[in-house]
């Protein structure tokens, strides 16, 4: 990351890790937003709680701050079972998933974060594991080789994933529950705002929760680090207290601009502006060009600027779209370079 703000404002790196957790709802009514989400998880939960039976395996998809970490973390709460944390990327080996799932107890959850990272032989040991609850395992080599079938308990998995687009189909299908994590409006970010205040017990103006969530990109990880960051420019500079003027102050000092972009977001839309004409310009060329990693921009950066209408996807890259060059204080060419809507490619993070 280029710079303090740029850090600031990436809702995937987690410096302050035991924080947030405090910060974390413990409940579905604790849970702001998703309002769809949330019924839909209530009433699963509740049916399987009354058949005394696990839950079916949910998928839970969608950028990275929004809540997938803290969902998993609830329903295990409302199903009064444990949860077992894991990520795709930290399993190496089928017998490192074999031993995770023969440790897990009846309707415990397994939560398996950046799922769509997990190798394909791991995956391969997760289908009968998630279909029929068992684990085909092969004993002895060669033509003696004989394959046995252990059962295993009847487990959630909880898996989460920044693109959807890229789990295999045959995983995608096994789960029953399928469910994306919108950004947040303005107004669930104030009430998430003034809920971490509470929790931290730090004093924060009406104005200046409304401020801040309006400056968090959509993203509760980023809301909270803001007000952790403005508490601390109000202790410094002020009496404690996050006033609008303290807000707005410490904002500037962070690089935070009115709508929330960050130094990274502007980065980018420069980019594509002045080295490209506007684009279209394709990831990798882009990604070269602001000296941040692809991915990054595409998990990251790039969901929150297509969904405001900074930029648009084509076909053959990332071209400025009318309200980039506004932003940016240039005036909107003739003939944009965008194409007509049925050329678009669709978003693989959908
Ligand atoms: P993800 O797993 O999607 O990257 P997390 O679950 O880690 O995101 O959420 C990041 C932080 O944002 C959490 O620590 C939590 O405090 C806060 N948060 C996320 N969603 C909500 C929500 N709906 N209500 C209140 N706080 C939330």
């Amino acid at each position: 990351m280029a710079n303090d703000s740029s850090r600031i404002m990436n809702p995937s790196s987690d410096p302050a890790g035991e924080l947030e957790r405090h910060l974390r709802p413990q409940s579905l009514a604790d849970y702001v937003g998703q309002d769809i989400v949330k019924e839909r998880l209530h009433i699963f939960i509740q049916a399987a709680l009354a058949r005394r039976d696990a839950l079916d395996h949910v998928l839970l998809y969608g950028p990275p701050g929004l809540g997938k970490t803290t969902l998993a973390h609830i329903i295990a709460n409302e199903l009064g079972v444990n949860i077992r944390y894991t990520s795709g990327p930290a399993i190496d080996r089928p017998g490192d998933l074999a031993s995770i799932l023969t440790n897990l107890d009846d309707r415990e959850v397994l939560f398996i974060d950046e799922i769509h990272r997990l190798s394909r032989p791991v995956e391969e040991v997760l289908y009968p594991a998630m279909e029929d609850f068992a684990l085909d395992l092969i004993l002895g080599k060669g033509p003696g080789a004989r394959s046995v079938r252990l059962d295993l308990p009847h487990f959630t998995l909880v898996g989460a994933t920044t693109r959807a687009g890229m789990l295999t189909a045959p995983l995608r299908d096994r789960f029953g529950v399928i469910t994306h994590l919108d950004f947040y409006t303005a107004d669930d970010l104030a009430r998430i705002v003034r809920r971490s205040a509470n929790v931290l017990q730090v004093e924060v103006s009406d104005e200046a929760a409304v401020e801040i969530a309006r400056r968090s990109r959509g993203t509760p990880r980023i809301a909270n680090r803001l007000l952790r960051r403005l508490r601390d420019y109000a202790e410094v500079r002020g009496d404690g207290t996050v006033s609008l003027l303290v807000a707005m102050e410490g904002l500037k000092l962070l690089e935070v601009d009115p709508q929330g972009l960050d130094a990274v977001d502007r980065r980018i839309l420069q980019a594509i502006l002045e080295r490209y004409a506007g684009g279209p310009v394709g990831l990798e060329t882009l990604a070269a060009g602001v000296g941040e990693e692809a991915g990054t921009i595409e998990d990251v950066y790039e969901p929150y600027l297509l969904q405001q209408g900074y930029i648009q996807r084509t076909p053959r890259g990332r071209v400025l779209a009318v309200r980039g060059y506004q932003m940016l204080g240039v005036p909107v060419p003739a003939t944009p370079n965008l194409w007509s809507q049925e050329q678009f490619e669709p978003d693989s993070s959908v």
